[in-house]
């Protein structure tokens, strides 16, 4: 039984007059029923996890493939548990183009989240013009293949399917290539990682929001969601929890 998970990606947003949002989110939803991740920006961090207290987890939005080192700018795995979070979003399509991170770095960024004590939330997606192409399973194969490491496990990876085209445009694929798409990734894990590969969750991303949330979480193999721009707000992000 995979337990449900609400993820929040704030991307380059939030202040920390925004953590107002967050106390609420946690006084309307103290004890929710699946789990809840939110990913602020690095700076953060560190005071969100303080107001979280058990109602949920936080996250960063990447993690270097290093625990140390000449890297300006850049943070760890270490560093990111040490500012209270657990989690750490890797190979989102937004740094897989604004970075050019490819299979093989985000594949060493999830080692080193995993290696940190972190559960690496790892996101793959094809773009418009690879669907229109009719690529989109081989693109998903290749990236899930490349990404995560042969020691992937329930406990240490979540996966994240984000069509590239529907990140923040408000456009959703239907529900029936949602589920052919999870259901392509799920046979994919158990294939290489047997009995883990069934309890590795898999999240939907891309313009997700309230009124949409019910349909596609009772989609196969949909285990939850990682959301963008509805995740800034509590009353958004509280009706998606409530949802699941
Ligand atoms: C995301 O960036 O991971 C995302 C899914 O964004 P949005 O929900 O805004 O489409």
């Amino acid at each position: 039984m995979r337990t449900k998970l609400a993820a929040g990606n704030w991307k380059m947003n939030g202040l920390k007059a925004d953590l107002a949002e967050v106390e609420t989110l946690v006084a309307n939803h103290p004890a929710p029923l699946c789990d809840v991740l939110l990913c602020p920006p690095a700076t953060l961090i560190s005071a969100l996890a303080q107001i979280a207290g058990a109602s949920l987890d936080v996250g960063a939005q990447d993690c270097h493939m290093k625990g140390s080192g000449a890297h300006t700018g850049d943070i760890s795995a270490a560093m990111i548990a040490d500012a209270g979070g657990s989690h750490a979003i890797v190979g989102h399509s937004e740094r897989r183009a604004d970075h050019h991170e490819s299979d093989v770095l985000v594949r060493a960024k999830t080692e080193a989240a995993i290696e940190g004590g972190l559960i690496a939330v790892v996101c793959v997606g094809e773009t418009e013009a690879q669907r229109d192409a009719g690529e989109t399973l081989t693109i998903i194969g290749n990236q899930l293949k490349g990404s995560l490491p042969d020691h992937a496990t329930a406990t240490n990876c979540v996966v994240a399917y984000e069509p590239v085209w529907a990140i923040g445009t408000g456009r959703t694929p239907t529900l029936e290539q949602i589920a052919e798409v999870h259901d392509f990734m799920r046979n994919a894990l158990v294939k290489r990682f047997g009995a883990e590969g069934d309890g590795i969750r898999l999240l939907y991303g891309g313009s997700v929001k309230p009124s949409n949330a019910t349909e596609i979480f009772a989609v196969s193999n949909v285990d939850g969601a990682l959301v963008g721009g509805a995740s800034l707000k509590a009353a958004d992000f509280g009706a998606i929890i409530a949802a699941l």
